[in-house]
This record gives C-alpha cells, sequence and structure tokens, in this order.
C-alpha cells in the first residue's frame, strides 16, 4: 500500500503484522539525451510497485533529492540536483525517528544510485545508513533509558542476535541491484542496461529518437537496450526483493 493513502487502522495492521516498509531513494540526475533525469528513483519506485501485487508492503512517498553528485555532468542545463551527504543525514534520522515512533520495525531503504560501490559506500547511501543507526540509538534511549543494552533485559542479546533478532535491523539500506547480478546484468549509467530497465519499466521515461544526441563514452550502448533485456533485470531485482522485504 502506498503510505500517503492508507489509514491510521491499515496502519495499525501493518504494524501488528510486521510489514515492510520501503523508502524509494534515489536521485535526479542527467542521464544521457535520451532517458529522464529520474531514472534511478523511478526504478526502485516501479519496482516496488510489481513487487506490491505479491507482498504486503507499505511503499513510502519517495525522496528524489539525494546527492547526485556533478560526476556526470556540470548541472547547467543537464539537470542534476545535488544536495549533499552531510545535509541528508540529519532529515534522514528524522524521517527514521519518526518512523520508529510510529511504530514501524521493518523499515527498508532502496537505492538505485552509484551503487556499485554498495559495500564500501558513497554520499546517498551512506548519509541514510548512518541516520538509521542514529535514530535507533536514540529511539532506544528515548523509549528504554540510558543503559538500556546493559540492563538485565538485554541477557539474551547474543542468543537473539544468532536467531536474526537484532535492533538494529529495524532500519536497513540495500542497493536495487544486489551485487549477486553482478556479470548477471549490464551495471551502467545510461547505458544498455539502465535504458532497458526503463524501457522494461517506464517507457515514457526514454526517447529513442534522442539517442543520436549523445555523445558520452557512458551512453554509447543505450542504443542496443530493449525491454526484453530490462525485464531480465527487474526478474532478479524482484528476487532480490523478496529475499530482502520479509514480514
Ligand atoms: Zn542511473
Amino acid at each position: 500500500m502506498r503510505y500517503e493513502l492508507m489509514l491510521p487502522h491499515q496502519i495499525r495492521k501493518a504494524i501488528e503484522e510486521n510489514w515492510p516498509v520501503a523508502l524509494p531513494l534515489g536521485v535526479l540526475e542527467y542521464h544521457g539525451e535520451h532517458m529522464a533525469v529520474g531514472m534511478d528513483t523511478l526504478a526502485v519506485i516501479k519496482t516496488l510497485e510489481l513487487f506490491e501485487k505479491e507482498r504486503d508492503i507499505v511503499i513510502l512517498p519517495p525522496f528524489y533529492y539525494g546527492a547526485a553528485s556533478y560526476a556526470v555532468a556540470p548541472p547547467e542545463g543537464s539537470g542534476s540536483v545535488q544536495v549533499g551527504g552531510p545535509v541528508l543525514a540529519p532529515f534522514a534520522e528524522e524521517l527514521f525517528y519518526g518512523l520508529l515512533r510510529i511504530g514501524f520495525r521493518n523499515i527498508h531503504a532502496i537505492i538505485h544510485h552509484q551503487t556499485e560501490n554498495f559495500v564500501a559506500g558513497m554520499p546517498t547511501d551512506l548519509a541514510f545508513k548512518t541516520a538509521g543507526r542514529q535514530a535507533i540509538f536514540r529511539f532506544l534511549e528515548k523509549e528504554r533509558g540510558e543503559g538500556w543494552w546493559g540492563s538485565d533485559k538485554m541477557v539474551d542479546y547474543y542468543a537473539g542476535h544468532a536467531q536474526g533478532e537484532n535492533v538494529f535491523n529495524w532500519v536497513q539500506v540495500h542497493p536495487l541491484m544486489p551485487a549477486a547480478m553482478n556479470g548477471k546484468y549490464p551495471f551502467d549509467h545510461a547505458g544498455i542496461g539502465e535504458t532497458s530497465l526503463m524501457l522494461a519499466l517506464c517507457p515514457e521515461a526514454v526517447d529513442a529518437g534522442r539517442f543520436t544526441d549523445n555523445t558520452s563514452w557512458y551512453t554509447k550502448s543505450a542504443p542496443e537496450a530493449s525491454a526484453e533485456l530490462g525485464k531480465k533485470g527487474v526478474a532478479m531485482i524482484l528476487d532480490h526483493l523478496r529475499a530482502t522485504l520479509r514480514g
């Protein structure tokens, strides 16, 4: 369900049944002359909408204003919007803290932007990861008081941990395309991989008539894109979401 359309009784049910709460996270960035600037975020939104047809999940309103950077193109006339990681982190902490206050304990930001470096991290995902940790610590201290971890109530902490219980899993950040897709689907920027994803998920974000206006190295493979290839990528992403977004 889309969060903005939920009624309070539906929100209470989602909390009670521990539905995954997914935040589509991305940027607005130049993706060549042939593709829409919202590509990264649209890819997350559209795959989550497909996933929602098979699972009970809450989809939060998307956040498009990540740190695009000007690495690909300067912003003038290109459309890239850059908001730096240092200002994203306090925003994200408030957002996650607010979601914890509502009662959600199964919160996931899904990001597609610079995520080929996900393990080491890049500004947007690092900001949201840090924010998630900060929000959890702050929330636990408010709810349980200082010394919560050291109290006798936590005597089973490590045993619970071994069984997969972990309060620090209440907020997680995941790449849309996991490392397991490496070598199976082209990871690129505005090339055959991303353009195919858009053709499969959101064809109005691609204008094939503009391929010839591209002059950059990273868009060279874009004309080879197809919805068929994109659908293969979407199937792999849906497998990843099935494993990641569990009740
Ligand atoms: Zn992209």
